[in-house]
């Protein structure tokens, strides 16, 4: 017999990993709640079409797509995003806005994998669609600030950019689209030769060059310095100003950001504006990022919105969470394990198993029919908080013995005070 195993890039997370994953994206649900983003929650597979119409050809390369038994041609999401402007566009279309949208779950790229790079791993993702405003974009880096500042990581910095900068330069002389991808594509890799080499404009290369160069501590000096050298193209310079006024929003909410990429362009083609990331000093890969994109839902419904979102990669931050050893705060609600002491007494303690779970407990009935020291011994193991006995002598009297694990201690508890006796 073949041993199975998961199929490459894809993980099984037993037990402490999946609660530790739950208890993160509790904390990105309470992020969507404190901002007032409402949840929505968009099937894994879409179709084909839907999802590579905004891919760059990065992702779309990288998909798990199929043809179904319907012989349509699908993928498993590779992100949010198209999923959530299908809605926009769609049943959403009349919505008041901005439209506030929220999601969690799976995402599946055909990277490859290695220490925090998956194929199937978790996002949560923050789209904020109708409203153009920096305050908008401002509002992402926020919630990114608090979903990361509530988690309790430590030492996270941001890089933030403006693809309208170097865009708006390349458009007013006149670079033919994919020319313009490539430079800007080469550019956030950083291979400034390979990006210049594409252009043949003397002036327009010094002029990047100069854009590239620009350096320095003070995030608002170097976005002044930007705005200043390009001065002479309209978009450049609005895209220069945009970006001040929202690190402007930002910082003056008490969000420090330190650094500004002029070049920065996420990989990501639909990018308008706003680019930013976040990452930690302990990992050289991003834990999560986004940006503007004022051109995207024409693509799916010929109507204009401009939108603004992030993704926060969930496995990532978990990752970071555990190398800076930070335990993520729990709800704490205990765990009790319900045991009959005779095989007429089932019915009775089943019952009382139902009611603690109604009052919100996390409760284990044993299924074992094991005798007493044992049934014990496997709440111990299981590290139970409370084992609630439920013998003959103590029913009479509505009553049962509660053992409180950790204490080793032991009291009979009336039925009627048993949760209040638990939750003190
Ligand atoms: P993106 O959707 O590409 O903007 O990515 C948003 C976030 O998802 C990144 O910042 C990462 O934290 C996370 N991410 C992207 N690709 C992977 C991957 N293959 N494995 C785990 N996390 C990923």
């Amino acid at each position: 017999m073949p041993e199975f195993n998961p199929v490459r890039g894809m993980r099984d997370l037993l037990f402490d990993e999946t609660k530790q994953l739950n208890l993160i994206i509790r904390h990105a649900r309470e992020t969507a709640k404190s901002y007032n983003f409402g949840e929505v929650t968009t099937p894994i597979v879409e179709s084909y079409e839907l999802v590579s119409a905004k891919s760059s050809d990065e992702i779309r390369n990288r998909m798990f797509s199929f043809q179904d038994l319907g012989n349509r041609m699908v993928a498993l999401r590779p992100e949010f995003t198209a999923s959530i402007a299908r809605l926009v566009t769609t049943v959403l279309k009349k919505a008041p806005r901005p439209i506030r949208l929220f999601s969690v779950g799976s995402v599946y790229r055909y990277d490859e994998p290695q220490r925090g790079r998956y194929r199937e791993f978790w996002q949560s993702n923050y789209e904020l669609m109708g409203s153009n405003k920096p305050e908008a974009d401002a509002e992402m880096i926020l919630l990114t600030n608090y979903f990361l500042k509530t988690l309790g990581l430590q030492n996270y910095f941001f890089k933030v950019g403006h693809i309208g900068i170097v865009k708006g330069i390349l458009n007013q002389e006149r670079v033919d689209e994919k020319t313009q991808k490539e430079v800007l594509h080469h550019m956030d890799k950083k291979e400034y030769d390979e990006a210049f080499s594409r252009i043949k404009n003397d002036d327009l290369k010094s002029i990047l060059q100069n854009l590239v160069e620009i350096k320095g501590d003070d995030i608002f000096v170097i976005t002044e310095e930007m705005s200043l050298l390009v001065k002479d193209y309209g978009e450049a310079k609005n895209a220069a100003d945009n970006l001040i006024e929202i690190l402007r929003l930002v910082t003056k909410t008490g969000c420090p950001i330190d650094s500004i990429q002029p070049t920065f362009s996420r990989g990501l083609e639909y990018y308008t504006g706003m680019i930013f990331e976040v990452q930690v000093p302990e990992l050289e890969i991003s834990l999560g990022g986004g940006g503007r994109y004022d051109r995207l839902l024409e693509l799916f419904g010929g109507i204009s919105i401009p939108a603004v979102g992030v993704a926060h990669g969930l496995d990532r931050i978990n990752l970071a969470l555990q190398i800076q050893d930070v335990k993520v705060k729990d709800q704490k609600t205990k765990k009790i394990f319900v045991i009959p002491v005779d095989e007429d007494l089932k019915i009775k303690a089943l019952t009382i198993t139902e009611e603690l779970r109604n009052s919100g407990l996390f409760v284990e009935f044993e299924v074992m029919g094991r005798k007493m020291g044992k049934a014990l011994e496997y709440a111990n193991k299981r590290k139970m908080d409370y084992v609630v006995i439920a013998g003959k002598s103590e029913l009479k009297e509505d009553s049962v013995a509660l053992r409180n694990l950790l204490k080793h201690e032991q009291v009979t508890v009336k039925l009627e005070n048993l949760v209040k006796k638990i939750q003190d």
